[in-house]
This record gives structure tokens, C-alpha cells and sequence, in this order.
């Protein structure tokens, strides 16, 4: 889960989390749009089944009215042929009535035994209104009005009552229905709000997780090891390489300029060592007692300079050869390199056969304690040298001078009086030292 992440760029971190938004909301109002048309169709059953079954028992209550409004006229009536019309109309309503209870058996669930009821009641007011209409019609109205107060209107109040009894189950199932569709839409309309709610915050959380986890906090390791980095730290892996995202560009780029700046370090090394011998060259030296020059100019402290000659390397050259020369140039090299322990010191080649050493904060006590121990192992090499004239091995000539670094002073005054004490030392038959303090006022 967290590798897909990484590899994915970041504008499509971003497309994913609006996608994943737009899914979760497309869902959701599939869902409620399902939910919504379930209802609408109960609605439309409650309209088809339970509100015509009200429409067609009042209308059925109608007819059933008109008919036995139509069996008191019959009374009314003073010829014969006017009472059968009228009782034809009054066969005729109770026809459509008895139609309306046809149309109304289908919608009428569970309640058939009722209507049965009703049916049967009906056929009694219909045995009974033409009955009436016959006595009626015979000039027999007292024999009518008996049926109708006896018969008919006990048979009439009973068919009402089912017929109330009807409506009542048909508008009872009616609001039940509509009591339970308007929860269901309420409870839609909750789950649907809730959906969007919980859908919404888990995008948020999931994308503060990502931008934390999967951003910030990469880029924040990025920051840190790039810091590491100024302060010359090669050693700590650059992490986030593998990525395909822009984090993983950014740490394959620091990662390059790591590997950059290890290569612009080594070059720098090799411009500072001389490759013949391998230790600091005439530019180290330059820069060493400068820097050497500076800092004891602040803190008031001695420094010392060795200038070193091999003696008679000429005559040397020339009969051992310049590879048997080079050869020698290393060794002395080498042994002059170990002749300085303190961290500051620096032994270097200043060229040809000349070496030099930096000595800060030594006094000359202590730089020809230094150039003795030059002398000591440039002996211990043993290197011969058969056309010496001073003796049969290879020997050194030592120049030390020591000052005080002032203002008024430049190292090269120090250098040229270390070069003067070299001169001395040769004049003075070679494989020796001379020294010199020079005094503040020397320059003067
Ligand atoms: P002195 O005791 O007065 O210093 O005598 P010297 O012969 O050492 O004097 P000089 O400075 O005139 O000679 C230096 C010689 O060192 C010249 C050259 O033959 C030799 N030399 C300088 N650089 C190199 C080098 O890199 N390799 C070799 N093999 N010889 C070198
Ligand atoms: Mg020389
Ligand atoms: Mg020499």
C-alpha cells in the first residue's frame, strides 16, 4: 500500500483522492436514488390500490343512496306505469353499485369475506326494493311501507355498516402505508447525509495521512540529509531513491550531487599532494601558512618554519640516475612526513629536492627539536650516497626561522629568513642546521 504510494507523482495523489471522492458520492447517490424510486413506487401502489378503493366505496355509497332515495319515490308515484320506470332506475343503480363492488374485489386484500358480506346484503335490498315496487305497483302501498320499515331499512343500516367497515380497513391500510414510506424517506435521507459525512471525512483523513506520511515527512529526511551534506557528512544514505514520485526525483538528485561533491572533494585532495611523493605540494604549503599566519596572528603565539635541502642531489642524480632520484625523493618524503605529530603541522614538498614544514605555535626550542628529528630520520633511511663529500649516505641542510606573526609582517619574510638559515646551514659545510628568531622589529 504504502510502496503504490511512493511511486505515485504527486498530481496523481491528488487525482486519486478526488476520484475516490467522486466514486464514494456516485455511490451514495446511487443509492438513494434507488432507495427514493423504491418508495416512489409504493406511493404509486398506495394511489392504484388503497385511494381508488376509498374512491370506489364512496362512489358505490352513492348509487346505494340514489337507489333507496328512488325506492320513497316509488310511493310518491299515482300511475302504475311511472312506478316500474322508477323501479327500473332503481335496478339500474343497484346495477352500478354492484359493478362498483366488482371493480373494488381486486383491490380489497384480505377482506374479501367482508365483501362477500356486503354482496350478499345488497341482494337483499335488491329482493326487498322490488318487492316494494310490486306491492307498489298493485295499489298495495301499505304492504310497501311494511317491507321498507321492516325489511329494507334493517337490511339497508346493515349494508351501510359494511361498507363503512370497508372504507375504514381501506383508509386504516392507507395511513399505515403512507406512516411507513415517510419514515422510510427520512431514514433514506439520514443514511444518504450520514454517507456523504463519513465518505468526506475519510478522503480528508486519508489525504492528511498521505501528505504527512508520504510528503512531508520524506521531504523533511530530504532537508535533513541535505544538511548532513554541507557539513561534508558522505557516509548517511540519501533515503527515498526507489521512489517514482517527485520525492524520489528530488533524493535521486541529492543522492547525484552527494556522489558530486565526494568526486569535487577527492579532486581537491589530488590538487593539494604532490604526486611524486605523495605528500602536501607547494600549493598546500601556500595555503597551510596562511592560514597558519592568520590564526597565530590573533592569538600572539610563535611560528615556526623548517626549510630542508638535500645535500649534493645533483652529483646524486647524476650517478644513479633520476629513477634511483625519485626513488630517494620518496623515502625522504616519507620519513620528513613522520617527523610531525601535532594536527597542525604540515610537511610538504616546496620542489626539486626542497621540502618545508609548518610548525604553529613552536617556539625554536621547539622547531630544532624538530629538524633534529629530521636529521635523525633521514639518517635512519641509510640512503648512500657515494659523491656526497659530507658523507656516505644522504644528508640533509636545515634553515629554521620563528616569529611572531605581526601586522607589519608577511609570511614570506618568514619564508625568506628560513631560506636565509638554509643558506647558512649549507655555507656552514651542509648535513646541519641554522636558526633564526626574528625579532618584531626586523622588518622595520
Ligand atoms: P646543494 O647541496 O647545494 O643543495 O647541492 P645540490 O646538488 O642539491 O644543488 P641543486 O639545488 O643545484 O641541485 C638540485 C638537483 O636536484 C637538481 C636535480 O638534479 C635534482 N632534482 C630536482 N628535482 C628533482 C626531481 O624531481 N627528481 C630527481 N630525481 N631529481 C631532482
Ligand atoms: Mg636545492
Ligand atoms: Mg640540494
Amino acid at each position: 500500500m504504502s510502496r503504490f504510494f511512493n511511486n505515485l507523482k504527486l498530481v496523481n495523489k491528488v487525482l486519486l483522492m478526488v476520484g475516490l471522492l467522486g466514486s464514494l458520492s456516485v455511490l451514495i447517490t446511487v443509492f438513494a436514488l434507488l432507495n427514493m424510486r423504491a418508495i416512489d413506487r409504493s406511493y404509486r401502489d398506495l394511489l392504484a390500490v388503497d385511494v381508488q378503493a376509498a374512491i370506489l366505496i364512496d362512489g358505490a355509497l352513492l348509487e346505494m343512496n340514489e337507489a333507496s332515495r328512488l325506492v320513497f319515490a316509488v310511493l310518491t308515484e299515482q300511475e302504475e306505469a311511472h312506478m316500474r320506470a322508477v323501479g327500473r332506475d332503481i335496478a339500474s343503480a343497484q346495477e352500478r353499485f354492484r359493478q362498483a363492488l366488482d371493480r373494488l374485489a381486486p383491490l380489497l386484500r384480505g377482506q374479501q369475506g367482508a365483501l362477500d358480506d356486503v354482496r350478499a346484503r345488497e341482494a337483499a335490498v335488491a329482493a326487498h326494493s322490488a318487492q316494494i315496487v310490486e306491492a307498489a305497483a298493485r295499489w298495495r302501498g301499505d304492504r310497501a311501507l311494511h317491507i321498507i320499515h321492516d325489511q329494507l331499512q334493517p337490511e339497508l343500516k346493515a349494508l351501510r355498516r359494511g361498507m363503512d367497515g370497508l372504507r375504514d380497513v381501506s383508509v386504516a391500510n392507507y395511513q399505515a402505508v403512507a406512516a411507513e414510506l415517510a419514515a422510510q424517506t427520512q431514514r433514506t435521507t439520514v443514511q444518504t447525509a450520514l454517507a456523504f459525512g463519513l465518505a468526506v471525512t475519510f478522503v480528508i483523513l486519508l489525504s492528511a495521512w498521505l501528505s504527512i506520511h508520504e510528503v512531508s515527512r520524506p521531504i523533511n529526511a530530504l532537508a535533513a540529509a541535505m544538511r548532513r551534506l554541507a557539513n561534508k557528512d558522505y557516509e548517511s544514505q540519501i533515503e527515498g531513491v526507489h521512489r517514482r514520485d517527485e520525492v524520489g526525483q528530488m533524493a535521486q538528485a541529492m543522492d547525484y550531487f552527494r556522489e558530486k561533491m565526494i568526486e569535487a572533494d577527492r579532486l581537491q585532495q589530488e590538487v593539494l599532494r604532490d604526486p611524486l611523493t605523495g605528500i602536501a605540494n607547494r600549493r598546500a604549503f601556500d595555503q597551510a601558512l596562511e592560514r597558519a599566519w592568520h590564526a597565530l596572528q590573533a592569538s600572539q603565539r610563535p611560528l615556526s618554519l623548517l626549510f630542508m635541502d638535500i645535500d649534493h642531489f645533483k652529483p646524486f642524480n647524476d650517478h644513479y640516475g633520476h629513477g634511483e632520484g625519485d626513488r630517494c625523493l620518496t623515502r625522504i618524503a616519507s620519513a620528513l612526513h613522520g617527523c610531525t605529530h601535532r594536527p597542525g603541522d604540515l610537511v610538504a614538498r616546496y620542489g626539486g629536492e626542497e621540502f618545508v614544514a609548518i610548525l604553529p605555535d613552536t617556539d625554536a626550542q621547539g622547531a630544532l627539536g624538530v629538524a633534529q628529528a629530521c636529521h635523525a630520520a633521514t639518517a635512519v633511511q641509510a640512503i648512500p650516497h657515494g659523491h656526497s663529500g659530507v658523507s656516505g649516505w644522504v644528508t640533509l641542510s636545515i634553515g629554521v626561522a620563528t616569529m611572531v606573526p605581526r601586522q607589519d609582517s608577511t609570511p614570506q619574510a618568514l619564508l625568506q629568513a628560513a631560506d636565509a638559515m638554509l643558506y647558512a646551514a649549507k655555507a656552514a659545510g651542509r648535513n646541519t642546521t641554522r636558526a633564526t628568531t626574528v625579532a618584531p622589529n626586523a622588518m622595520e
